[in-house]
């Protein structure tokens, strides 16, 4: 419980008292029972009177605060004080109700992924201590057992082990680690003890950025209220109307009863109150985002989920979303320089990038790397490298690199992702690479278009052959090859107006130089971007693994989620619509339709927790 809802609990309180007092204590018709009364009113409605009255000003009248302010203090024209009170308080109850629900359920997010470490135990002048993760510095020295969760990012030392990923990506891919490899916090040591070298603060980590990630997600609640509020726009004014209706019509019509007429028409309006409806569809989808967040998929907001459920368009990077982005070294020409050499010189280069191609190639070359003679390193997007190394310039790269430092290319007869060196102007040879489809991917395009996405495309830098090549594996119909990340933005931008109405365009990528598209997208999704801050920055979904499956999956939580949704609005209409029609005809009281509603919104709620699962 925050400081906020401790508040409003003392104000619900206070005015409760005070409507006790005054209904059992004081006479019918004491002067002093009015005055405690309006103290018990204000003490709950006094917010919500403001906001009307602030949302008038701005020129957005009708919302539930316009509703609820109307209605009780019409009650109080028509003399209906400890009416006006309850109603007010009751609506405050539901109100505090659904803000600790919320806030519970952001929190549920985060406890499901279960991933935050406790403790971290630190060696310190020859001793070890236990320490909470965030008072552990950079380089010091920290030991796993095994069953442990490893609490920080860093290196390992001494020890090998096997670790269990499944908290962090949704899988239990076990993934084995000895000295000098990476872990990551969040994982869970399954076997050995290890001694790990801590390489960043705990609010850097992996885990520390998911947390914080996941938060938001659910503090990205301006998309939610619009959902509502898109509704409340409709919904308000003609209730509005309706209820003036009521009160005007019948009495001009029979030539009296202004008072009956006039309480009735207030009944209505505060029976209209879409309390259920403004609780249950923010909590549904809180509950799809924590869902899918088990699932190893976070989804920054609500309004992703909306458009994930309306995927029409899915738009594939081919490196490293539908290729594993591990690139063997299939055959190396060399022109100018020695086999060997020609492999030195591209490893260097590709020194400081994290393309998949450059991992590739260093991983291929396995010599010492010397980046002291390094200097003046150019990442070319969608082209390759450029470097200073030992004085000269060093190009690595594809046919447009080298077309455009005017080097002439010999033909190469393989195909494969072809990477050209050149050393000033001469063209030293090039080394030939292929990738591997993933094996989820021909599946996960299956999956799309069976869940009625009408079309799924293929971006890519790469050679028209390889990606052609993969496109056939793959039964995507459309690709397009040899593109610049900013040609990538152009035909996402070209496809976004292909797509069917109310659809959304989707863009999947590893995260490698695809921010502009992901931005660029309705809904941009990166991949296996636990190591990619820029593309976890960018991305609007980011999927824990880099499985092309979780995609599908995604849509399918979302449209659940949707229709969980859509339920929950349908049957609070219908229920609202029934009490609607009593009080217009002066059944129903303020206090029944009070009470129905909070009924309708405790079942709603229940339907809501089963997108959770
Ligand atoms: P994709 O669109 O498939 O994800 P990129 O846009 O990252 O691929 O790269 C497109 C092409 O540019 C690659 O196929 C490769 O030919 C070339 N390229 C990009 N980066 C590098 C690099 N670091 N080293 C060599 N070639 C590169
Ligand atoms: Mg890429």
């Amino acid at each position: 419980m925050t400081r906020g809802h401790r508040l409003d609990l003392i104000r619900i309180a206070a005015s409760t008292v005070l409507l006790l007092l005054s209904l059992f204590l004081l006479p019918q018709g004491d002067p002093f029972q009015s005055i405690l009364l309006i103290l018990a009113y204000l003490a709950v409605g006094w917010d919500v009177l403001k906001e009307a009255g602030e949302h008038i000003l701005h020129g957005q009248i009708f919302d539930e605060n316009f509703l609820m302010s109307l209605a009780t203090l019409g009650a109080f024209v028509i003399g209906e004080y400890p009416e006006a009170v309850a109603v007010m308080l009751l609506y405050q109850i539901g109100e505090l109700f659904q803000s600790y629900a919320v806030h519970k359920s952001r929190r549920s997010i985060s406890a499901l992924m279960d991933i935050r470490p406790d403790t971290a135990a630190v060696e310190r002048d020859g001793a070890v201590l236990i320490l909470s993760p965030e008072e552990v510095a950079v380089d010091e020295i920290i030991i796993v057992k095994p069953g442990e969760r490893v609490p920080l990012d860093g290196i390992v030392l001494e020890g090998s082990s096997t670790l269990n990923t499944a908290a962090l990506t949704g899988e239990s891919l076990p993934r084995d680690v000895t000295p000098g490899e990476e872990v990551i916090s969040g994982c869970i040591n399954q076997s050995g003890m290890l001694r790990v070298k801590v390489t960043k603060p705990y609010g850097e980590s992996t885990v520390a950025r998911i947390l914080d990630l996941v938060e938001n997600a659910a503090d990205q609640k301006a998309r939610v209220e619009s959902f509502i509020t898109r509704f409340a726009r409709v919904y308000t004014p003609v209730v509005v109307a309706a209820a003036l209706l009521l009160f005007v019509i019948p009495p001009l019509a029979s030539g009296g009863g202004w008072t009956l007429w006039g309480s009735r028409a207030l009944n209505f309006l505060v029976v209209s109150c879409p309390c259920a409806l403004v609780i249950s569809v923010p909590l549904t989808f809180f509950g799809g985002i924590g869902g899918a967040s088990k699932q190893g998929i976070l989804i920054k907001g609500s309004n992703y989920l909306e458009a994930l459920a309306k995927a029409d368009i899915v738009v594939f990077d081919k490196t490293g979303t539908l290729t594993r982005g591990v690139f063997q070294v299939a055959v190396v020409h060399p022109d100018e320089v020695g086999q060997q050499e020609l492999l030195r010189i591209a490893a260097t280069v590709e020194s400081y990038s994290d393309h998949p191609i450059s991992r590739s190639l260093r991983a291929h070359y396995r010599g010492e790397i010397n980046t002291q003679a390094l200097e003046g390193v150019q990442e070319l997007a969608g082209q390759g490298v450029s470097a200073l190394l030992e004085g000269r310039r060093i190009y690595a790269g594809n046919d447009k690199l080298m077309t455009s430092i005017g080097v002439d290319l010999p033909n190469c007869p393989h195909v494969g992702t072809v990477v050209h060196v050149a050393r000033d102007q001469e063209y030293l040879g090039h080394i030939v690479i292929s990738d591997e489809i993933k094996e989820g991917s021909a599946m996960a395009v299956k999956a799309l278009a069976q869940a009625g996405v009408r079309r799924s495309v293929m971006l890519t830098g790469d050679s028209q052959a390889v990606a052609r090549d993969v496109a056939e594996k793959l039964g995507i119909d459309r690709f397009y090859a040899g593109l610049l990340p900013a040609q990538k933005v152009e035909h996402v931008e070209a496809l976004l107006k292909e797509k069917a109405r109310g659809g959304q365009l989707l863009f999947v990528g590893d995260g490698i130089n695809d921010a502009p598209v992901l931005t660029r997208a309705d809904v941009g999704i990166a991949m296996g971007a636990l190591g990619s801050d820029a593309a976890v920055e960018a991305a609007d979904v980011v999927l824990m693994d880099d499985n092309p499956q979780r995609l599908p999956l995604a849509i399918h939580i979302a449209r659940k989620t949707l229709s969980i949704a859509r339920q929950n609005i349908l049957f609070a209409l219908a229920i609202k619509f029934l009490i609607l029609i009593l009080a217009a005809l002066g059944i129903a009281t303020m206090w029944m339709a009070v009470f129905a509603d909070v009924g309708v919104t405790l079942l709603a709620i229940l339907n809501a927790m089963r997108a959770l699962r």
